[in-house]
């Protein structure tokens, strides 16, 4: 059972938005790609398991972080103490940051531990985790930014049209906001994502000429993400609930998130907050404190698996992020594909599906 192997994986996939902005440029040109930076462990025993770090911008650096850092403290060790390797790798590089790249690349390693730890069971994720709650998901469509009515107005329109009932914009503007909501109806509950742009006074003057749009939540209002205090503020002042997390590193962050007053609902991403161990122990704190869990999800590898089973496996599964995107090809085939506005949780062992070496081998980068 020990680790043989460790490698990463990166490809990076066309997409459509369907009239969206290019969403991010993160230093780089804004690009209509998407990376899936996978971590793949291989046992001894010749079984194989996928993980997935956050990455975006075709990110061959943080690969290298990953490939020289991350992975050289896994090969060898026995892939059962899945807690323990976590722990080790966790604080023989605590130096080097506790939120971002490295434990990125550790939330990878522990997403492919996990995988290993059903395929060698011969059970699915949820069924380790608890068991699945449902057979499948209820998704949202985290739209893209559209920066004018008209535009997001139909983006409304067409993923209500493909059958989502919850949809999550991305918009700083009023006006277009207020164009969405309207655009939604009674057909979709809306939330709104503004990543964190304004001051605490900017954020209460937003929030106030929101008012009665009947948003769900506001989420990352204040900068810089970490501002728990300027969170609080927001929330004890203005008129809707919190949503933060997507920007944490650990469990002790939303600790340190919920004893600030800061967040209504929790929304750790598994790709960047050290995997499915500190999910689960995040998912355990919200219940034991009123906190809504509601994992982040900007990952179409093997961490949107993960989450899919980390979801259901909920008494009360969390609504399920999934950014509205069309690719030019699926990792995972049929799926991952929405239908209906619902994902169903794989039901084979350990994520249950594993990447298409087709597609790797057409958009493989590093
Ligand atoms: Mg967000």
């Amino acid at each position: 059972m020990r680790i043989a192997k460790a490698e990463s994986v990166l490809v990076s996939v066309p997409f459509e938005t369907g009239g969206g902005l290019p969403p991010w440029g993160w230093g780089g040109a804004p690009a209509d790609t998407f990376d899936m930076l996978m971590v793949r462990l291989e046992t001894e025993d010749g079984l194989v398991g996928w993980g997935e770090a956050f990455s975006r911008m075709a990110d061959t650096a943080l690969k290298q972080l990953i490939d020289t850092r991350v992975l050289p403290l896994v090969v060898g060790r026995d892939a059962r103490q899945i807690a323990r390797i976590k722990h080790d790798v966790e604080f023989n590089l605590h130096n080097f940051g506790r939120v971002g790249s490295i434990m990125y690349g550790i939330s990878a390693v522990d997403i492919a531990l996990w995988d290993l730890a059903g395929k060698r069971a011969g059970r699915p994720l949820a069924e380790l985790v608890g068991g699945a709650s449902a057979a499948e998901v209820e998704v949202y469509a985290s739209l893209v930014r559209y920066g004018t009515e008209e535009a997001v107005a139909r983006a409304v329109r067409r993923s209500i049209d493909r059958g989502y009932r919850w949809i999550k914009l991305h918009e700083v503007a009023v006006p277009v906001i207020a164009a969405a909501c309207e655009a939604a109806g009674d057909d979709a509950v809306v939330m709104l994502d503004t990543n964190c742009p304004w001051s605490v006074e900017e954020a209460l003057a937003v929030d106030a000429a929101l008012d009665g749009l009947g948003l769900h939540w506001f989420e990352e209002p204040v900068w810089p993400p970490e501002n728990y205090g300027g969170l609080a503020a927001v929330r004890a002042t203005g008129r809707h609930r919190i949503a933060a997390g997507e920007n944490a590193g650990s469990l002790f962050d939303f600790v340190a998130m919920h004893r600030a007053g800061a967040i209504d609902i929790a929304q750790p991403d598994v790709a960047k907050t050290g995997g499915v161990t500190e999910l689960l122990k995040i998912a355990r704190f919200c219940e034991a404190n009123g906190l809504t869990y509601s994992p982040h999800c900007a990952l179409f590898g093997p961490g949107q698996i993960a989450t899919i089973h980390l979801t259901a496996a909920e008494v009360r599964p969390p609504l399920f992020e999934r950014l509205y995107l069309d690719f030019e090809a699926e990792l995972f085939g049929e799926a991952a594909m929405v239908r209906g506005g619902r994902l169903r949780v794989p039901d084979g062992p350990g994520l249950g599906v594993d990447p298409d070496p087709a597609v790797i081998d057409r958009y493989r980068v590093a």
